[in-house]
């Protein structure tokens, strides 16, 4: 059974879910891993942009992700989030939950959230409001908004507001912040949604140096209760928070290991950090 059957249909508002959390109860995680790509491949025009892909992710993992450009970082998402159908090879969300069955907006429902390079807030809405609209399904921007938030669903905010470091803005229109306080808001809005698995693609492009420090602790900091994987070009930021980095080469993993062990691995030196 997967795990839209069995958390309802009422994921968001009431019913299944309280203050607005949504349980992913149908996630079976029992054997530690979170996330199974197996022998996934994609083509375009007869072009493999994933080759045979094998990867695993543990549970509450932070898992980094790097690779020249055109290594299929971002087709890869595009496989787990159901944006791309693969030719062939397995994806498993947990034990059960196979992701090449489902749509987009049910491997969202599933507990799979990810981050876009663009922010995409509105920007119009106060950084509160943008996290209250998260939290709710209705994403009628009046209708949600007028409906009273229960305390839970207020001291769910705040927890957020504070990891993301955004309670000082916490009324100001969203069009105002920074591109790196764009940034954080958007992750606050995918965690208010509470998914077990992010996705975050290039988070730090375009930030400042203090930005990209911060953004590396809340990476830190969101591991351990979520699994994260991070696609990032700034090596400097991988090096910060990297666990276990997982190189991508044309298509499949070329490497594998601690930061030093990617950075000292000759094939990795030649097709990636060498250049
Ligand atoms: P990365 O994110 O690692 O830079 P991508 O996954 O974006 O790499 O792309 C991998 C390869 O697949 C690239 O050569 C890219 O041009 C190609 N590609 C990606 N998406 C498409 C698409 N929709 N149509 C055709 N080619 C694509
Ligand atoms: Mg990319």
């Amino acid at each position: 059974m997967n795990a839209i059957a069995i958390r309802g249909g009422d994921e968001f508002g009431g019913g299944a879910s309280a203050g607005g959390r949504v349980f992913t109860a149908g996630l079976d995680v029992s054997h530690k891993t979170i996330l199974y790509l197996e022998d996934i491949s994609v083509s375009f025009d007869g072009f493999k942009a994933l080759n045979n892909l094998s990867l695993d992710i543990d549970n509450g993992e932070l898992r980094c992700i790097i690779g020249p450009n055109g290594a299929g970082k971002t087709t890869m998402m595009d496989v787990i989030t159901g944006k791309t159908r693969p030719d062939a090879g397995t994806a498993f969300f947990g034990q059960s939950i196979d992701l090449t069955q489902l749509s987009e907006a049910e491997i969202a429902h599933a507990g799979i959230g990810r981050k876009f390079q663009k922010p995409t807030v509105f920007e119009q809405h106060s950084v509160f409001e943008n996290l209250e609209l998260a939290m709710k399904t209705d994403k009628r921007v009046r209708a949600s908004l007028t409906a009273r938030l229960d305390s839970a669903q207020r001291d769910r905010i705040a927890e957020t507001l504070a990891l993301i470091q955004l309670g000082a803005q916490a009324d100001r229109p969203a069009g105002l912040l920074s591109h790196g306080q764009k940034q954080w808001l958007e992750i606050g809005m995918l965690l208010m949604q509470e998914p077990r698995l992010l996705l975050l693609d290039e988070p730090v492009a375009g930030m400042t140096d203090e930005e990209t420090e911060r953004t590396g602790e809340l990476c830190e900091t969101l591991a351990g209760k979520h699994s994260v994987i991070v696609v990032e070009h700034d090596m400097d930021f991988v090096a910060g928070i990297a666990r276990k980095v997982t190189v991508l080469h044309e298509g499949s993993v070329l490497a594998e290991g601690s930061m030093d062990q990617v950075q000292n691995d000759q094939r990795v030196i030649e097709v990636y950090l060498g250049r």
